[in-house]
């Protein structure tokens, strides 16, 4: 494929222009390890450029449209996307090696929240407060103003809808920075959001480096709200460089997500989403279920269920659409076999491996997905956040040890209970730290509609759903005497 348009430029102030001191970056297609195109290489004086057009852009067009104007104009954006779905396919699968069936549904979600916010812009009210005699009390939902979005490389195209979407309708200016290796749909995005006729300056997009760009952005002081979706160590540089300038930031880090099966679970309903929930996105997913906790009476045919399905799974170029692809990058390759080769090494046991396919180009960054069983709780493989097609299985007997196992990391993002019992059902999900909790099924990455984020070191602040408007808007009370 022809990449459709000049990748090198940057959209600052409705103009495409190349990076100051025209720099780039190469782009490597994952499949292949071959260049794919090139990038701009932002610096901090073209965010510098592309903050003051937002600000600009707040305080003209922007800032005088109402609610409705905005929800019309990012409707269209979403109708306007499933148009180019093709195009925004074929380019995910290229630039991060998403098979196509899942690099599809992204852009399906990309549009779908697009029309979700799109249709709530004119839906956010304030409320009115009894007070004193004498007194009308109302509150406002205002913009922040220009919002700042920085974007990690696994969902490029659903977390760019998520944040640009949200922070549209409640009437801020985005400045986007999506991760250095994945570029190329939220400039395909940006170019259709002008087709769908967004004013200029309302989302300007710098590409480059999280060192230079990311940095420039997060500590800009023309900056009023963060919102960033990547990694606990940048979260906490992002926090820092919020804190110095007094402004507010949603941070949505990682997760060693469990899911727990019960003895008196549907395991034939569970299985799939107990695998997939993995291994989607070659487990390169925030909210994976990768921490698979199996109550000890069904714990060899669940183990056994599991395998057979994981020994089927073929692993292959982003356009073979098998069941998963490559991983984003030799870097992250690297990281991940060094987690099963500690695995092995420690003496865990590999339960089952699926298999790479016989025809993948030898410098793409392919890696098989693993279950590893009988995983110590505190062990390494139990603890981190992997990013790659892992799982463990640990067995419990209790419904206590069930709870305690499943808090038992620093992260709290989703958990998934598996169980007929409907008490034991809500007795868990209260006793569960975390953001979200999926009773018997399992959405990772998926649901426009559901507010998520998470708890501990999965950060804070709520994106999706109608409650990511609150967190894109300042409320403001206006109490009036009339006497
Ligand atoms: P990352 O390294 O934290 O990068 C995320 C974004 O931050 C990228 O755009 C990156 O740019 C940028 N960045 C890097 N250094 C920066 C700095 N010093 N200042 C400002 N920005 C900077 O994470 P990743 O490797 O892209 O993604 C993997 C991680 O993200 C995993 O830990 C995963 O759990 C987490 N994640 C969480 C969610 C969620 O919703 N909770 C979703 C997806 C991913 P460059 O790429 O150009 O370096
Ligand atoms: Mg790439």
């Amino acid at each position: 494929m022809k990449i459709p348009f000049n990748s090198e430029q940057i959209l600052i102030n409705g103009k495409w222009q190349n990076a100051e001191n025209n720099k780039t970056l190469d782009v490597i297609n994952p499949s292949n390890g071959e260049l794919l195109c090139k990038i701009g290489r932002g610096s901090f004086n073209d965010i510098d450029c592309a903050v003051v057009a937002a600000q600009d852009a707040l305080n003209g067009v922007w800032g005088n449209y109402s609610a409705m104007e905005r929800g019309r104009v990012i409707t269209k954006i979403g109708e306007k996307i499933l148009e180019y779905i093709d195009v925004l396919t074929e380019l995910e699968s290229l630039d991060v090696g998403k098979p196509t069936k899942q690099a599809r549904a992204d852009a399906i979600a990309m549009a779908r929240y697009m029309e979700f916010y799109g249709g709530s812009a004119d839906k956010v009210h304030g409320h009115t407060i009894p007070y004193m005699d004498g007194y009308t009390v109302f509150t406002l939902r205002e913009p922040h103003g220009v919002t700042g979005h920085i974007i990690p490389w696994n969902y490029p195209m659903q977390i760019t809808g998520r944040c640009v979407g949200g922070a549209l309708a409640m009437g801020n200016t985005c400045v986007l920075k999506p991760a250095e290796d994945a570029c190329l749909t939220a400039l395909m995005f940006a170019r259709i959001a002008e087709e769908a006729g967004l004013p200029k300056g309302v989302l300007n997009v710098v590409t480059g480096l999280g060192i230079e760009a990311g940095a420039a952005l997060s500590s800009h002081p023309g900056i009023h709200h963060i919102s960033f979706t990547g990694s606990v160590g940048i979260g906490k540089l992002i926090q820092k460089a919020a804190g110095n300038n007094i402004v507010p930031v949603t941070l949505e880090l990682g997760g060693k997500s469990p899911q727990i099966i019960f003895d008196d679970a549907d395991l034939d309903a569970a299985l799939p989403f107990l695998v997939n929930g993995g291994i989607q996105n070659a487990g390169q997913t925030c909210s994976a279920g990768t921490r698979i906790l199996i109550q000890r009476g069904v714990y060899e045919k669940v183990i056994k269920m599991m395998c057979s399905k994981i020994s089927l799974l073929k692993v292959g170029s982003a356009i073979d659409d098998l069941d998963l692809g490559p991983l984003i990058s030799p870097k992250q390759k690297i990281v991940v076999e060094r987690y099963i080769a500690h695995g092995v090494e420690s003496g865990l046991k590999i339960a089952a491996q699926g298999l790479i396919s016989d025809d993948c180009p030898s410098a793409g960054c392919y890696v098989v997905p693993t279950l590893f069983r009988d995983v110590p709780p505190d062990h390494k493989l139990a603890q981190e956040e992997i990013f790659g097609p892992i799982q463990v299985a640990i067995p419990f007997d209790t419904e206590e040890e069930a709870v305690n196992l499943a808090n038992g990391t620093e992260f709290g993002l989703v958990t998934g209970v598996w169980t007929r019992d409907g008490s034991r059902q809500l007795r868990i999900a209260k006793a569960i730290k975390a953001g979200q909790i999926f009773i018997n099924n399992y959405g990772a990455g998926g649901g426009v509609e559901l507010p998520f984020g998470g708890v501990g070191k999965s950060g804070f602040g709520r994106e999706k759903g109608f409650e990511a408007l609150y967190g894109f808007s300042v409320l403001k009370t206006i109490a009036a005497y009339h006497g």
